[in-house]
């Protein structure tokens, strides 16, 4: 079921969704492995491609298939792939585009894990990627080579919320028929809809706010179909495809995704403006607040200034440490994306593994907190970070 006059909020509950015989009205959870035919002549015919269907889970099943129809009506694109995790989402985009030789220019503020596949991994198998700054896009321009398939940017970024202009990187990839892949995990299509501004390729890692209540892994690949073809070829050979339950928690959590993405933004930008005034900190960094040196453009395409504080302690990772360990009610997790505020010191947890060099070169202080802003009450939140105040 679909329609593409809907708005946000019924493509969210609606799109996508398939009614079997039964006549549910929540969508099922289809737990099979495989699919039984009428005769060998139509197995024959779904192997050959000529008849359309189910034939076995690894390819396609149809708890996944309604998560990947509602998440690229959501994403305003064609299509959409479903993976076990984020990760996947992006190993699979880079396994169906690029080949062995070709060449792809990365932001240097990605997840870290990301920055470990592209810089580790990836090179093992002839892929080379050349990292450079999110906001100076003339490095982009300058990086490009011949063989440059892929741009690969987050907008906001971690831990320090920095913002891309994703029309202007856009039409640099393009100038060079190079396709520009947006990670768009931290804002979801919720705030943020990057194929509006030009971007070719949308990465999800769905385990955060698309989930939203920190249960399951996976992640998503929208953009056009012929784009998607060969990432859906590597999936159904590789088989780092998303399971029908997970799939399932996803479409729930889809439902909902627009609320809680106001809320989270609601309490975040409640906290950030909160922690600027507090004696004890030196700097905020927040989108949706007006000290932010990209709050215009942050605002020209995210909706709001999303879930994510990141803060630096006056002091160092003694003063930071200081802080998290003072706190009982955020969870002290490097998790994001959750229901429950999480709180975490990105310089010995998600970017441990970046050398000191690079950490210092990207911004990331010892100081450094990052809050995943989550939905309790926000004078909660407040009270449970109260030494700050002492
Ligand atoms: C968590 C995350 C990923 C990886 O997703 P997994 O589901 O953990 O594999 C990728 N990108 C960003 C921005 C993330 O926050």
């Amino acid at each position: 079921m679909n329609n593409n006059a809907w708005k946000f909020d019924t493509q969210a509950i609606r799109a996508g969704s398939l009614q079997s015989e039964f006549g549910e009205n929540s969508e099922a959870i289809f737990l099979t492995s495989s699919y039984v035919f009428d005769s060998s002549s139509q197995a024959a015919a779904r192997f050959a491609g000529n008849e359309p269907g189910n034939i076995y889970s690894r390819f396609t099943n149809p708890t996944v298939t309604m998560f990947q129809d509602r998440l690229a009506a959501l994403e305003g694109g064609e299509a959409c792939v479903a993976t076990s995790s984020g990760m996947s989402a992006i190993l699979a985009t880079i396994m169906g585009l690029c080949s062995a030789g070709d060449h792809i220019v990365a932001s240097r503020s990605i997840f870290g894990t990301t920055v470990q596949l592209f810089s580790n991994i990836l090179k093992r198998w002839g892929l080379e990627v050349t990292f450079v700054s999110l906001t100076h896009l003339h490095e982009w321009e300058d990086a490009t080579q011949k063989n440059t398939k892929l741009f690969f940017v987050e907008t906001p970024s971690n831990p320090l919320t920095e913002v891309t202009d994703i029309k202007a990187l856009s039409i640099i990839a393009h100038q060079k028929d190079i396709k520009l892949v947006v990670d768009n995990c931290f804002c979801s299509p919720a705030l943020q809809k990057p194929l509006l501004f030009g971007a070719d390729i949308i990465i999800h890692s769905a385990t955060k706010y698309i989930d939203g209540q920190g249960r399951c892994l996976g992640g998503a690949v929208v953009a056009d179909k012929k784009t998607i073809e060969p990432i859906y070829q590597f999936l159904r050979t590789a088989g780092p495809t998303m399971s029908a339950f997970n799939a399932w928690v996803f479409l729930k959590g889809l439902e909902t995704l627009s609320i809680r993405m106001d809320a989270h933004s609601k309490n975040a930008l409640d906290l950030a403006s909160w922690l600027e005034t507090q004696p004890q900190i030196d700097r905020v960094y927040y989108p949706g607040l007006a000290s932010h040196p990209q709050h215009k453009l942050a605002l020209s395409q995210q909706k709001t200034g999303g879930a994510i504080v990141s803060f630096e302690v006056k002091g160092g990772q003694k003063e930071a440490w200081g802080l998290i360990d003072s706190t009982r009610l955020i969870s002290i997790t490097a998790n994001l994306g959750d229901v429950k505020s999480t709180i975490t010191h990105p310089a010995t947890t998600t970017h441990s593994r970046v050398s000191p060099e690079e950490r210092q070169k990207a911004g990331i202080k010892d100081n450094l907190v990052r809050i995943a802003v989550g939905l309790e009450d926000i004078e909660d939140l407040k009270a449970d970070l109260s030494s700050l105040s002492r």
